[in-house]
């Protein structure tokens, strides 16, 4: 291992070596609990203060107590969303979209099962929501509006201040799925309407199973999670101390090379989108072209599917996604994409490439070396028929083969 090319970011990132130092000592000597009242324990408590900050600086908070550590950014996500229904229990009405990661999009689902109305709005070929249509949806009885900020499949950025002030005149709470945009774009919750934002960890050089979520501080908080009165009885159970320290340690790294990464990344993702296009007549970018993360690159390529090139692309130690991570493993077409009323030739030959900063030009020239004869190498898979043309037994099996073709 270790040689392998990395462009899954969206899934996960690469712990950030400062971060693993900062965690350590949390993991060995420093073990007191930040709950006990004796030095040993006051001191990581004081610590968890500090990460605290950290987060709160790259979400631009006004005050760190705005921020409530979690689990990971389901909880997040599940914590808002519950937490203000719990609140609000005569307003039975959700707001969100077609194309919410599956930690909102279940989550909605879920509820919808249990009685209460979600209004679960479009969006258009380029991912990009009408507002219009937000404004139609808002109802006397609208407990909450969750709208996220950045896709996860497609980078696809929605406008949350503009969201935010739609959903403010009307009084309606209003939580973000930031979950991809924290330390990809800058994030300013002192001059936001937003009143609840979920992040992760993981998805910037943190550790895994360690997320935040903003509060406002007007906001009445209901926890999700209840027991004994850590976070300000906000979120029962003992923290995760070295997965906070660490996160704080990465929020602080984000926030340091924000601007550079964002540059330097987009700088790849660019290059690679252009060589694709070129070097594939076959392809096609989902997502629109500016209003999309820097780091995201989605495309599709006709007829063929995108597990197999995923398999291909393994061969070489290249690491991609056909979507979302929780998605990985279903031949399902991603939600996503077809909220985006991408034509049935092109569904499932969906690839995510997503870079971080640890990326090189030489990675970008080798993916795209590589692109052109697995494509080519699948669409021979494909001349046995074109999919679309056929029956849907037909085309599973058109894709069956495809995929045994993949691994040969
Ligand atoms: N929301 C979005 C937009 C995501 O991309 C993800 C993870 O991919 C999540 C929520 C869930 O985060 P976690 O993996 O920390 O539970």
């Amino acid at each position: 291992m270790g040689q392998e090319i990395y462009f899954d970011n969206n899934a996960t990132t690469r712990l950030l070596p400062e971060v693993f130092d900062a965690m350590v000592p949390y993991l060995t000597e420093l073990y007191g609990n930040p709950s006990s009242i004796h030095r040993f324990g006051s001191q990581v408590a004081q610590k968890i203060q500090e990460a605290r900050e950290q987060v709160a600086a790259l979400l631009g908070a006004s005050d760190p107590v705005e921020i409530v550590f979690t689990s990971c950014g389901t909880e997040g996500d599940n914590a808002a969303i519950r937490g203000l229904l719990e609140a609000q229990p005569e307003k039975r009405h959700i707001v969100t979209t077609r194309v919410e990661h599956p930690a909102v999009f279940g989550l909605c689902q879920h509820l919808e099962k249990k009685g209460y109305r979600v209004s679960w709005l479009g969006v258009d070929s380029d991912g990009i929501l009408d507002l219009n249509e937000l404004k139609d949806a808002l109802a006397d009885d609208t407990a909450l509006v969750s709208i996220m900020y950045a896709n996860n499949e497609t980078g696809v950025i929605f406008p949350i201040e503009a969201i935010g002030q739609i959903v403010k005149a009307k009084g309606i709470p209003f939580h973000v799925d930031a979950v991809q945009v924290a330390g990809k774009l800058p994030i300013n919750l002192r001059k936001s309407v937003v009143d609840l934002l979920t992040v992760s960890g993981h998805k910037f050089h943190g550790p895994k199973g360690i997320g935040a979520l903003y509060s406002k501080r007007d906001l009445t908080f209901r926890p999700f999670i209840i027991g004994g009165h850590q976070e300000r009885n906000r979120r029962a159970g003992t923290e995760n101390v070295a997965g906070i320290v660490g996160m704080g340690k990465a929020a602080e790294m984000a926030l340091k090379h924000l601007k550079e990464d964002a540059g330097k990344v987009r700088n790849l993702r660019d290059q690679l989108e252009a060589f694709l296009r070129e070097s594939c007549p076959e392809c096609r970018v989902n997502g629109h072209r500016t209003e999309r993360l820097p780091n995201t690159l989605n495309v599709s390529f006709k007829f063929l599917e995108g597990e197999s090139i995923l398999v291909l692309l393994d061969e070489y130690g290249i690491c991609a996604s056909t979507g979302s991570a929780c998605t990985a493993g279903s031949v399902e077409p991603s939600h996503v994409l077809r909220a985006m009323a991408v034509p049935a030739d092109w569904l499932q030959g969906a690839v995510r490439f997503s870079l971080s900063r640890f990326n090189t030009e030489k990675e970008v020239r080798f993916v795209s070396e590589k692109m052109p004869s697995i494509v080519q190498r699948l669409q021979g898979l494909s001349a046995l028929g074109k999919l679309g043309d056929k029956t849907e037994s037909q085309n599973e099996e058109h894709r069956m083969a495809n995929r045994i073709g993949a691994r040969r």
